[in-house]
């Protein structure tokens, strides 16, 4: 099998091979070309050391020397070029205590988490496959390379990155690796907050994102963060055995997988898990606004959705649309009709768009403050009900009225 490879990966192989070492390309771009999907990057695995590919190549970067990694820029993009090695002693259940170089292209295979991760390939030498990668891509399955207990313990973060592949692959975990996840899922309270959650947040974005459901199934939850076991108890109460079935229907946006999982927890609560999982500010904003909004009723009425508008931006109006359609919520659909009409009507729905400002206000006579606010509330409010007010004239009559 001749695998088509980048033409940049392909000459950082050739250089290497030229100075005499070898060289593959290694990992899940092996595996994602057999599968016909889409490698995200190129990792390159040579029996160079850093210092020797630092020699052959031009413009490198020191990624991760200590390691092995040098980064080789070529045509504008990094690939990683990793000498192969052997992991040293785990002592915290994450990361090695030392690596080992080594120029045995099998010792560096065996360090790898998964068989269908563990594949080399070049155009010299085909595929090697020392672990029947290709039989378990092949039987779609996801197990360890050796033993899975030694392989979760000496780092916990491959439990989760089993279950992730899993979902973005949609393979079965193999009985000893799995059993195995359970035995030591306590381990994950070492793994750091950050790792944890790129790797569910990769499970909610594939295409089998129900497979959060695992989490819970290995005895996971309790110490992914806290409050996290309690979305799997709600949501099974509330949606029964499989709550999120219905996530793949979702865009495969961040903040709207996320607040899918979180639906029937408040704002409140949401926001405390995702703050333990270290997500950024503003998807976690996107899914206060949507948790709340998916709780809220909301009529195919147009005051109530320009009410609604007013409080978050379109995005995440849709979002809340999507979820509420998921949910089996008849009404979105025409929610959505008269949403287009008050957009194309360009009815007010934000503060700054009303005909009357502060300014006008003050020019008035009014007193900067509380008063000035609530005027401006007031108005909003008018237009937010009938949008044909916003206009300088009315809302200034409209306000003499009140007074
Ligand atoms: P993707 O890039 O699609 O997330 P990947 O398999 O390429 O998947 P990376 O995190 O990019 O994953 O890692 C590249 C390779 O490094 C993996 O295919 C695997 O061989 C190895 N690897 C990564 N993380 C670990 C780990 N925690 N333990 C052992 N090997 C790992
Ligand atoms: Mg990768």
């Amino acid at each position: 099998m001749r695998i088509a490879m980048p033409d940049e990966v392909e000459w950082i192989i050739e250089r290497i091979h030229a100075h005499g070492f070898e060289a593959f390309a290694v990992g899940g771009c092996v595996r994602d070309i057999i599968l016909g999907r889409e490698p995200e990057d190129w990792d390159i695995t040579t029996s160079a050391e850093p210092a020797e590919i630092k020699r052959i190549f031009a413009k490198t970067i020191d990624t991760g020397l200590q390691h092995g990694t040098v980064t080789i820029l070529k045509n504008h993009k990094g690939y990683e070029v990793t000498t192969y090695r052997i992991d040293g002693e785990y002592r915290d259940g994450r990361h090695p205590a030392s690596v080992e170089f080594t120029r045995n292209l099998t010792e560096d295979l065996k360090r790898r988490d998964f068989t269908i991760n563990a594949m080399a390939y070049s155009h010299e030498t085909g595929i090697v496959d020392r672990f029947c990668g290709i039989t378990d891509l092949y039987g779609r399955i996801i197990r360890c390379v050796g033993l899975a207990h030694d392989r979760f313990q000496e780092d916990a973060l491959r439990i989760l990155r089993a279950l992730r592949f899993s979902a973005q692959l949609d393979f079965s975990i193999e009985e000893a690796t799995w059993q195995a996840a359970c035995e030591l899922a306590d381990s994950l309270s070492k793994v750091s907050k950050e790792r944890v959650q790129t790797e569910l947040t990769k499970l909610l974005l594939s295409a089998h994102p129900e497979k959060i459901m695992l989490v819970e199934k290995a005895g996971l939850a309790e110490f992914v963060t806290g409050g996290f076991a309690e979305v799997f108890a709600r949501a099974k109460e509330r949606a029964g055995e499989a709550p999120f079935c219905g996530l793949y229907g979702l865009p495969q946006e961040k903040s709207v997988r996320w607040a899918g999982f979180l639906r029937y927890m408040t704002p409140a609560e949401s926001v405390k898990i995702l703050k333990g999982l270290k997500l950024d500010n503003e998807t976690i904003d996107h899914v206060r606004v949507m948790t709340g909004g998916f709780c809220s009723p909301l009529a195919p009425e147009k005051t109530e959705i320009r009410r609604m508008l007013s409080r978050m931006t379109p995005g995440q109006f849709e979002g809340i649309l999507h979820l509420k359609a998921m949910e089996g919520d008849g009404s979105v659909h025409c929610i959505r009709k008269l949403w287009k009409e008050i957009v194309a009507d360009g009815d007010c729905v934000r503060m700054k768009d009303l005909a009357v400002s502060g300014d006008d206000l003050l020019a008035l006579g009014m007193k900067p403050g509380r008063e000035l606010g609530e005027a401006l509330g007031f108005l909003f409010e008018q237009v937010i009900e009938k949008p044909k007010l916003n206009q300088k004239e009315l809302l200034l009559e409209k306000l003499g009225k009140r007074r």
